[in-house]
């Protein structure tokens, strides 16, 4: 299929009990391409009536959801996995044009997304209970597991599939229903995923999706409504908190992945070409779009001049383009506001003494006249004052600075209110074990740049989140344990 013909072929509608309709008036608002700044399509901008029918059809969906065996719940996630498998390129393609990420990588997400599924399709036969005997002989306990009940679930626009998945995966596994609200950047990849799973047989209203341009116009009163049981966030550390504050109020189970400053620590020991190799991977995946990017990178100074040019070298060669186009790695930032930030971060640091080795405002050669494209970019000597140090880059600028010690690294590594993941690439296995274990954050990649895998544990510490996806607790989000006593003579 081309390009238009992906984005015809998807509906942009709300998905509301199984049925497609129309936002209240027949509201729309504008998806755009980040590589051209063209406007691909209109999708529905749903109301607050319009949330509200989206989470009362996940309600009303509930009682008979969390009746469906295991089995039925296993085998519609499978069959949602074959078909995102079956349909990867033309779901790769329509990923591309909303985000902007090279088709490469829109099909590994495309993979990756399908993979929650493979996963959970698993997990949902293996929720699992308890029998006990009380410790005076006289009860038994019986425990066992429930759907926690209709969930809220948000997600970012940087992974528009694979969060989506991430989260539905459990959801459905446990047997919960629920509205999801994507990005308004990139709604089409979770419509498209609506479409899928209607396919795959999906009961009428156990997920809704509802797209929006006010966010929080149509989700506070979805949250403070009492209705839904459990909220589960992916995007940023600031609207985070202000969700968190808004469960509260009806205490909510709440999850949320949210945002991350993750250093990326090279020792002396290390070998750099594994390292080089692990910061590309750390760096440029989804253009350094990702709560996971390497954001402050640590290198000891013995190693930090060959490791700089090494890395300038393979990052500036790097070709940046229209995702879609053949051979491209880089492709544009996610909108103006995402380039600025990044153009106002390298800024700061060149102000405060780094040195562009690759890339850089001074070397815009390759920035395009449309499109939010910025070069790959190495800077070294970054100081610890420096703005980026504190924020999310989210672009493709790795900045380098030079350590001594151990010690050192490792306080520098957590001074940040950020835990997601760290990078840590050394030889020394004891090193390794120590700094891992003295890191505070919820994943560690050791000698690797990339930790993302649906059978594991994804998830921060301090403010980088609560709660765990994937893995075998990440359909734990989405259970209540409930203990029944029994009693019994003796
Ligand atoms: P980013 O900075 O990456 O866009 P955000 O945290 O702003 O991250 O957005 C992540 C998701 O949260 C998106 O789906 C966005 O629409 C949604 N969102 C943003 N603000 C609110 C809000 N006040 N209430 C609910 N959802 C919100």
């Amino acid at each position: 299929m081309d390009e238009s013909t992906v984005v015809r072929a998807v509906e942009k509608r709300l998905f509301i009990d199984g049925k497609w309709t129309d936002a209240t008036g027949g509201a729309t608002f504008d998806v755009v391409d980040p590589s051209t700044g063209a406007v691909l399509c209109a999708v529905a901008d749903a109301s607050p009536a319009d949330g509200r029918a989206a989470l009362d059809a996940a309600v009303a969906a509930q009682a008979d959801f969390a009746r469906t065996s295991p089995r039925e719940r296993s085998d519609l996630l499978m069959t949602a996995y074959r078909l995102l498998t079956e349909r990867v390129d033309e779901l790769a393609l329509l990923m591309t044009l909303e985000m902007g990420k090279p088709l490469a990588e829109a099909r590994g997400e495309i993979a990756y997304a399908a993979e929650f599924f493979r996963h959970f399709s698993g997990e949902a036969l293996r929720i699992d209970g308890g029998y006990q005997t009380a410790p005076a002989g006289n009860a038994r306990f019986l425990i066992t597991k429930q759907p926690v009940g209709p969930c809220l679930l948000i997600t970012p626009w940087n992974f528009p599939m694979a969060m989506g998945t991430r989260k539905l995966g459990p959801a459905i596994a446990a047997g919960c229903t629920s509205v999801i609200k994507p990005a308004h950047q990139t709604p089409l990849s979770m419509l498209a995923l609506m479409e899928i799973l209607a396919e795959a047989g999906l009961p009428a209203g156990a997920v809704n999706c509802v797209t929006a341009m006010d966010a929080g116009g149509v989700m506070e009163p979805l949250i403070r409504s009492g209705l839904a049981r459990k909220l589960s966030f992916t995007g940023s550390t600031k609207v985070g908190r202000i969700l968190l504050e808004q469960c509260a109020e009806k205490v909510l189970r709440t999850s949320l992945e949210l945002g991350g400053n993750a250093p990326f620590i090279v020792f002396e020991d290390a070998d750099l070409d594994e390292a080089v190799t692990g910061a590309i991977a750390a760096k440029m995946r989804n253009m350094g779009e990702a709560c996971t990017a390497a954001n402050r990178i640590f290198v000891h100074s013995s190693v930090i001049d060959d490791f700089g040019r090494r890395l300038a070298e393979r990052m500036g060669a790097l070709r940046v383009g229209r995702g879609t186009e053949e051979g491209v790695n880089v492709g544009p930032l996610i909108d103006a506001a995402g380039l600025e930030k990044v153009r106002s971060l390298v800024a700061d640091a060149v102000d405060r003494g780094a040195t562009v080795l690759t890339g850089g405002e001074v070397a815009m050669g390759r920035e395009r006249d449309t499109g939010f494209f910025y070069p790959p970019t190495v800077l070294t000597g970054v100081p610890r004052e420096a703005a980026m140090a504190d924020q999310e880059i989210f672009g493709p600028v790795a900045p380098l600075t030079p350590f001594e010690t151990e010690d050192e690294v490792v306080r520098a590594a957590n001074d940040t209110e950020y835990g997601l993941v760290a990078y840590v690439f050394t030889n020394d296995l004891r090193r390794a074990l120590r700094v891992a274990e003295s890191i505070e954050t919820g994943m560690v990649g050791l000698n690797q740049g990339v930790v993302s895998n649906p059978a594991a544990p994804f998830g921060g510490v301090k403010q980088s989140g609560l709660g765990r996806e994937g893995g075998s607790v990440g359909i734990e989000e989405f259970l209540e344990t409930k203990y029944i006593g029994i009693a019994v003579s003796s």
